[in-house]
């Protein structure tokens, strides 16, 4: 069934039977599942990369479904998060490769632990903060990645090879990246530049993981759908200009590196606005485990309440709450960081 089913991409010739056995032995992690990711996650799967982990932290929303194509309605109705969502809509297109689920925020304390045997990291996350870590865990591991991000009707998108290619503190630090900037709960985002995006993501990475290193694009590829604007900037002197602290220096903002060449967070936000949904997401500092079940019956008094096996949901007047085992919440309704600690404070105690 395996050789029948990736016929045409075999027949393609710098991906070859060859080439396609080494995706079936390649493993991707995906990190954040939402426009980017449903088409990414669902492209890499048709094609046939053996293990595919999948992180995100949210659940899947009904204004969701505009662009983000791997999910249905039924996922809004079941409020299934979207790692637990996409990972039963991919195994039925694909059931003869791995993928694995997480329902969590990435942060520097956790990010190590992802990496370990992966094989390319590919960006399908909504925010600079998160690229910014990727990038540092991926320069010091020496892991390939492929940056993307949409907003409105444009794009861009750029593969990192650690010590080959300029990383994305290269071509775009921290220093220029824009503070509070347009995101797409202010700008939105139309659905056809994220399927162009991810394209070119997958792409990237169907070249990486078979070995066509050679033919890995050495431009950031900027693309207005809108405008009918397409551009290649060519990033192959940028390197060499050596100003860059992070793959140059290994001086990490988001990290820094212990005694053992081990990466440990700086302790980061616990609290912060998300893009596109009216909310703010508050994480514990600590590692905890909630007792779902006993915080809804504890809730039911107040507001109203629904449960199902990987996170509780909380109604009380105009405000939302969705708690997850690990103690992560997004508070909807709000976005305002100490209004929606207080929230939190009031109903589920500090
Ligand atoms: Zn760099």
């Amino acid at each position: 069934m395996t050789t029948h089913r990736y016929r045409r991409q075999e027949q393609f010739y710098p991906i070859g039977k060859e080439g396609q056995k080494q995706l079936l032995k390649s493993k991707v992690l995906l990190c954040g599942c939402g426009a980017l990711g449903s088409v990414i996650s669902e492209s890499l799967t048709r094609a046939g990369v053996g293990s595919i982990h999948i992180i995100d932290r949210d659940e899947v929303q009904l204004d969701n479904l505009q662009r983000q194509s791997l999910y249905r309605e039924a996922d809004v109705l079941q409020r299934l998060p979207k790692a637990v969502a996409a990972k039963k809509h991919l195994q039925a297109i694909n059931s003869e490769i791995t993928i694995t689920a997480s329902v969590a925020d990435l942060t520097a304390e956790n990010i190590l632990s992802y990496l370990d045997g992966v094989d390319l990291i590919l960006d399908g996350t909504d925010n600079f903060e998160t690229r910014y870590l990727l990038n540092e865990a991926a320069i010091h591991k020496q892991v390939p990645w492929i940056f993307g991000g949409c907003l409105e009707g444009r794009g861009q998108v750029m593969p990192i090879l650690p010590g080959r290619r300029p990383c994305l503190n290269c071509v775009l630090p921290y220093s220029s990246a824009p503070p509070g900037g347009e995101t797409c709960d202010s700008a939105g985002v139309l659905g056809p530049i994220v399927q162009v995006i991810a394209a070119f993501e997958v792409c990237e990475a169907l070249k990486i993981l078979t070995g066509n290193i050679q033919a890995v694009n050495r431009s950031l590829v900027v693309v207005d759908l809108w405008k009918n604007e397409t551009r290649q900037i060519d990033l192959t002197s940028l390197r060499n200009q050596g100003g860059c602290s992070v793959c140059r220096d290994k001086k990490y903002q988001y990290f820094q590196t212990s005694s053992n060449g081990s990466l440990r967070g700086k302790g980061g936000q616990q609290a912060k606005a998300m893009c596109g949904n009216n909310s703010v997401q508050l994480r514990p500092s600590e590692r905890v485990t909630l007792d779902l079940t006993e915080l809804a019956r504890r809730l039911q008094k107040v507001g109203s309440v629904s449960l199902n096996p990987y996170l509780l949901k909380f109604y009380v007047d105009d405000y939302e709450m969705t708690l997850f085992a690990d103690g992560r919440t997004i508070v909807y309704g709000t976005t305002e960081i100490g209004h929606a600690r207080s929230l939190y404070a009031q109903y589920i105690g500090c």
